[in-house]
């Protein structure tokens, strides 16, 4: 507790809806470190890795994005309708900070989903548990 004196909370914080928004519009700024990083995570040569998966950011040096495969990060994946992350041991760190928060335009989307999907209100808890359940996500990792 004592730890957690002083810092800052949004009080919009709110548990990630695992709709997988954030991941389909935005893409991680990634270092030559990060790069390295998931290159090894996923156990490919770091030469192939920087070819294969990844681009120069233009506007700044030593920076790269994932190359996107379709219209969302190409390590996004769903299990039915659940996002989860491929690579979430080993995400880049601008993922790593992203926090699901009612205040970002991306999670107020997924706000919309269940909607979507037809489930009712009767069913949301069962959705919401069902979304917290750690095996939930690609072999068992959570979204964030
Ligand atoms: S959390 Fe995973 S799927 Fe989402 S943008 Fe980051 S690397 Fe891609
Ligand atoms: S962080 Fe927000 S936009 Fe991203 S998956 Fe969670 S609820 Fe959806």
């Amino acid at each position: 507790m004592v730890s957690q004196l002083g810092q800052f909370q949004s009080p919009d914080r709110m548990p990630c809806l695992r709709c997988g928004v954030c991941c389909a519009k935005w893409q991680p700024l990634l270092d030559e470190e990060e790069v390295a990083m998931v290159a090894r995570g996923l156990g490919i040569p770091l030469d192939v890795f920087y070819r294969d998966h990844t681009e120069r950011y233009p506007v700044k040096a030593n920076a790269y994005v994932f190359r996107r495969t379709g219209k969302a990060c190409r390590y996004l994946r769903y299990q039915n309708v659940i996002a989860a992350c491929a690579i979430h041991p080993f995400r880049p760190e601008a993922c790593r900070n992203w926090t699901p928060d009612l205040s970002r335009r991306e999670c107020r989307e997924g706000l919309r989903l269940p909607a979507q999907l037809g489930i009712s209100e009767a069913e949301l808890p069962r959705w919401y548990e069902l979304l917290a359940a750690p095996d939930q996500g690609i072999l068992g990792m959570g979204k964030t």
